[in-house]
C-alpha cells in the first residue's frame, strides 16, 4: 500500500489548483492563437491576456498597463534590478539591498558590481529584519534603487516595506520589493506598500511554473532584459505564454479571495507546529521573527543534527520539508540567510523548514509532532543514518 504523503514545502512550490488548470486548458488546444496575430484566433488570445492583466491588476490595486508578464519570479527580479540600473545609470550607480534577498536579486546585484555599480548589502538583525533606519543611513545622493523583499523564503520574516519605500522614494530612489513568497498570504496593494516595482511568481500560489509578474509603476524608466518583437510594451519581448498567464491570473485571484480565511488558519497550524516542537524537542530554536513572519512558515535550527539528515528521514516517514531554500537543495553550502542572521557555518547547516499550504490540516501537523522528535533523537544517538 502506498504511504500517504504530507507536503510541507509550499515555499518551494505548490500544486496547480484544478480551477487554474481549467483556465489554462483552452489555450493549449481550442484557442492556441498567437496574441500578436491579427486574425480571430489571435484576438481570442489577446483578449485572454487582457483579462488576465485586469485580474492581476485588481489584486495589486494598479492599472493594467503597469503589469509585465515574465517567465517567473527570477526573471521579474532580474528585470527590476537590471532594468532600473541600466535606465538610470546616468542618475547614479548606487543600489541598496539586503544580505538575505533571494539569489535572483543577489546575483543580479553582483553582476552589476562588475559593471561599475556600487551595492550596499544591508545586514539584518538576528530575527532577519532590516531596520528602516539602516536604509535611511545607507541612502546616498547617487542611490538609484532600493530592493528589499516583502517576506523571506528561508526564515519567513516579513519586512517593513512601506516604511522603507517611503524613505527610498523621498530620497528619489526607485523602490522594488520581491513579493514572490507573499502571494495569497499578505496584502499586495502596491499603493499601500508604496512601491514602484513588485515581483511575483505563479508557482508559489497554486499556479504554473515559469510564469511571473513585474508590477511597474507607470512612468518609471525601465530597460528591457529581453529584446525582440516588443511584446509587453517592449518590456519583455517574446510570444506571450497565454496558458501560463491565464493560469497565473486565476491562481492569484483565488489566492487573494481565500486570503482572509487562509491566513488565520495557517497561522494557527504554524503556531501549533512551532509550539509543539519547542515543547517536545530539546535544542530546537525558531529561526526568523516569531510573529512578523509568513502565516504558514515554521523554520528552525537544531543542536547537533544536520538539517539534511532530518529531511531525508522525514521523507522516508512520508513528510516533505526543506533544509533551506529549494535553490540550496543538493548544495552543501550553508544558507546565506542563516549566516546573515548570525549563525555559524556549522549551525547554519542544521536549518529545517516547514511551509504549510491550503491542503494541510491539523492532522498533518500532529503527524510531524509524532514522528519528528523520534527522528531527531535517533539522529543524535546515531541510531539512524545521517547524510
Ligand atoms: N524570490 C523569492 C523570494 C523566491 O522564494 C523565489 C523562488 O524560490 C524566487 C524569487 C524565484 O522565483 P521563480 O522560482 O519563479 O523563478
Amino acid at each position: 500500500m502506498e504511504m500517504t504523503r504530507i507536503y510541507l514545502d509550499h515555499a518551494a512550490t505548490t500544486s496547480v489548483r484544478p480551477e487554474v488548470l481549467e483556465a489554462m486548458w483552452p489555450f493549449f488546444q481550442a484557442n492556441y492563437g498567437n496574441a500578436s496575430s491579427v486574425h480571430s484566433e489571435g484576438s481570442v488570445a489577446r483578449e485572454a491576456l487582457d483579462r488576465a492583466r485586469e485580474m492581476v491588476a485588481q489584486v495589486l490595486h494598479c492599472r493594467k498597463g503597469e503589469i509585465v508578464f515574465t517567465g517567473g519570479g527570477t526573471e521579474a527580479d532580474n528585470l527590476a534590478v537590471f532594468g532600473v540600473a541600466r535606465a538610470r545609470r546616468n542618475h547614479g550607480r548606487h543600489i541598496i539591498t539586503s544580505q538575505i534577498e533571494h539569489e535572483a536579486i543577489l546575483e543580479s546585484c553582483r553582476q552589476l558590481e562588475g559593471e561599475g555599480f556600487d551595492v550596499t548589502y544591508l545586514n539584518p538583525d538576528s530575527d532577519g529584519r532590516i531596520d528602516p533606519a539602516c536604509v535611511a543611513a545607507a541612502l546616498r545622493p547617487d542611490t538609484i534603487l532600493v530592493s528589499i523583499m516583502l517576506a523571506n523564503n528561508e526564515i519567513g520574516t516579513t519586512q517593513q516595506v512601506r516604511e522603507i519605500a517611503t524613505l527610498a522614494r523621498t530620497h528619489g530612489a526607485v523602490m522594488h520589493t520581491d513579493a514572490v513568497q507573499a502571494a495569497g498570504l499578505m496584502d499586495l496593494d502596491v499603493e499601500a506598500l508604496g512601491v514602484d516595482l513588485l515581483s511575483l511568481s505563479a508557482h508559489k500560489c497554486y499556479g504554473p511554473k515559469g510564469v511571473g509578474v513585474l508590477y511597474e509603476h507607470r512612468g518609471r524608466p525601465l530597460s528591457p532584459l529581453i529584446h525582440g518583437g516588443g511584446q509587453e510594451r517592449g518590456r519583455r519581448s517574446g510570444t506571450e505564454n497565454v496558458p501560463g498567464v491565464a493560469g497565473m491570473a486565476v491562481a492569484l485571484a483565488l489566492a487573494e479571495r481565500d486570503r482572509v480565511s487562509e491566513v488565520p488558519r495557517l497561522i494557527a497550524l504554524r503556531d501549533r507546529l512551532i509550539d509543539g516542537l519547542l515543547a517536545r524537542v530539546d535544542g530546537i530554536y525558531v529561526t526568523g521573527h516569531r510573529t512578523a513572519r509568513l502565516p504558514g512558515h515554521a523554520s528552525f535550527r537544531l543542536d547537533g543534527v544536520v538539517g539534511e539528515a532530518v529531511l531525508v528521514n522525514l521523507d522516508l516517514a512520508g513528510v516533505a520539508c526543506s533544509s533551506g531554500s529549494a535553490c540550496h537543495a543538493g548544495s552543501t553550502d550553508p544558507s546565506h540567510v542563516l549566516i546573515a542572521i548570525g549563525l555559524t557555518a556549522e549551525s547554519a547547516k542544521t536549518g529545517l523548514r516547514f511551509t504549510l499550504g491550503r491542503e494541510n490540516t491539523g492532522d498533518d501537523v500532529d503527524h510531524v509532532l509524532d514522528v519528528l522528535p523520534k527522528i531527531i533523537s535517533e539522529l543524535r544517538t546515531g541510531a539512524v543514518a545521517t547524510v
